[in-house]
């Protein structure tokens, strides 16, 4: 058996603490699955309220006189199923709104990430880490601080999970950060004329992971490196993709109180109740010759989402219905709505996030389309998989890593899980769907389809053995 590994995970969120997207999740669900490759993690969050609420009782295990303007105190505790720090840091953290809607952000996540480099010093006796885990932009500067105190330090590792957000800001001096000067430069912090956070950790982590193979292939190009592509390249060795899995406990159709009935892959038959039970929430007319399509999705330029509105006529023109469930652009809502108008009882259109009638859909619906333009990993497609609802995809991200196209020869080896297209145009997301009707039309190869769907290993066991491996690694390389 190999030693145990301590790591400290620093992100600006984890769920259920604090939550705006699948960093979140990612990064509350690792902890445990590590825990059976025997890798301890504490997770270091800000003090935003909510986490000092879970905190109430917690002790103080460091307190700075002054960090970046303000007293500050870290806390070790346990809350929502985590192993904690906390950095209590009111004048950057005690306020009202989203995580990240406040103008001061650069020297919120500076402080944040000074702190969990000290805790990655070993300011804390109790937790002294072997490897530090920084997650995206907001602690892109802990691998950075790490390298320019010098001396004696623990691994580092950063995971990017969007490459559209950088971090990247102007008008900061190193001095304000508390970095040297000579940090300054095209291996250190500097980003096209400012400091850019996730390019300082990209240039200074001894390893890079993102969250899928082909993510970790497509930012590393001039299309999909959003200006990151060079540094990327230049760093390759060290560079992995590692899918994501999805919670098996709370993705669970054998178990899932959401859904109408519940059902498992060998007896799909309650699949039906689910979809009798969608079609009247969404008030879709009880057609049972119709297939149903379903989204669920925040609704973005990136989703693809105004493919899905393109092509409606595709969907209609086949006998097919269509669930939509989403929030985010105004325009994109208002045309699903008015979609629905247009087709009553074949479109149903649900404006907000609704946790449980997401389950439904997955649960009820035959295909769920994710036309994403490009998807570092991509949770919604595995949920679907789980759930024996075909994900119809492009062939982006970590959409091209977990579905295998329906094409005559996976079909007949039996390993299609559903239907990919590309180029994310228009055209093709059109011909993907005309596919995944005439698929639709033989009941036997449909149910086959669903069968190896919900076969799918979409769990968090392998990927912890790929982080393990990242950790014991990165410590060698160091
Ligand atoms: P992203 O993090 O880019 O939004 P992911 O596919 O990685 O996309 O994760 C999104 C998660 O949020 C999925 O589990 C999806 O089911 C869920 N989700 C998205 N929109 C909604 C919504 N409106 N209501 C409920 N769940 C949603």
């Amino acid at each position: 058996m190999a030693k145990t590994l301590r790591v400290l995970s620093v992100a600006s969120e984890a769920f259920p603490l604090a939550k705006t997207g699948g960093l979140g999740d990612v990064v509350g669900a690792l902890p445990a699955a590590l825990l059976r490759e025997g890798v301890v993690v504490r997770t270091m969050l800000p003090g935003y309220p909510a986490v000092m609420a879970a905190l109430a009782s917690a002790s103080a295990v460091h307190v700075y006189d002054s960090l970046f303007g303000g007293p500050a105190r870290l806390l070790a505790g346990q809350a929502g199923g985590l192993d904690l720090f906390a950095l209590d840091a009111p004048h950057l953290f005690a306020r009202t709104g989203g995580p990240y809607d406040h103008a001061d952000n650069a020297l919120r996540f500076a402080a944040f990430s000074r702190a969990a480099a000290d805790v990655g010093k070993g300011i804390v006796a109790e937790f002294v880490p072997d490897v530090v885990h920084a997650h995206d932009w907001q602690t892109g500067l802990v691998p950075a601080y790490l390298h320019y105190d010098g001396g004696p330090r623990p691994a580092t590792v950063i995971t990017v999970h969007n490459l559209a957000f950088q971090g990247r800001f102007d008008g900061l001096t190193l001095d304000t950060i508390g970095l040297p000067w000579h940090a300054w430069g095209i291996d250190g912090v500097e980003y096209y004329g400012a400091i850019g956070y996730l390019k300082a950790g990209l240039a200074l982590a001894d390893r890079i992971t993102t969250v899928s193979p082909t993510y970790a292939a497509e930012i590393s190009t001039p299309e999909g490196g959003m200006g990151l592509d060079g540094l990327l390249r230049h760093r390759a060795s060290v560079l992995s993709g590692i899918l994501n899995g999805i919670d098996d406990a709370v993705w669970n159709p054998a178990t899932d109180r959401h859904l109408a009935a519940r059902f498992e892959a060998g007896h799909r038959a309650a699949r039906v109740a689910n979809r009798v039970a969608l079609r009247a929430r969404m008030g879709l007319d009880a057609t049972p010759e119709a297939p149903l399509f379903g989204v669920v999705s925040r609704l973005t330029w990136q989703k693809g989402m105004d493919l899905v509105l393109a092509e409606l006529a595709e969907l209609m023109d086949g006998g097919a219905q269509l669930a939509v469930l989403g929030s985010g652009d105004a325009g994109l809502e208002a045309a699903f709505v008015d979609a629905a108008r247009r087709h009553p009882g074949r479109v149903a259109m649900h404006v907000g996030y609704d946790e449980g009638l997401a389950h439904l859909i997955q649960g009820g619906a035959d295909a769920i389309v994710v036309p994403s333009r490009f998807e570092p990993c991509g949770l919604t497609q595995m949920c679907a998989l789980r759930y024996g609802a075909l994900p119809v995809v492009a062939h982006v991200g970590g959409l091209a890593d977990t579905v295998v196209d329906a094409n005559d020869a996976a079909v007949a080896s039996g390993v299609a899980t559903g239907v990919q297209f590309f180029p994310v145009t228009g055209e093709q997301f059109a011909f993907a769907i005309r596919r995944t009707l005439s698929l639709w039309q033989d009941p036997a190869r449909w149910r086959r389809l669903q069968a190896r769907a919900m076969a799918t290993d979409v769990s968090w066991q392998h990927s912890a053995q790929q982080y393990a491996r990242v950790y014991r690694e990165s410590m060698a390389n160091r």
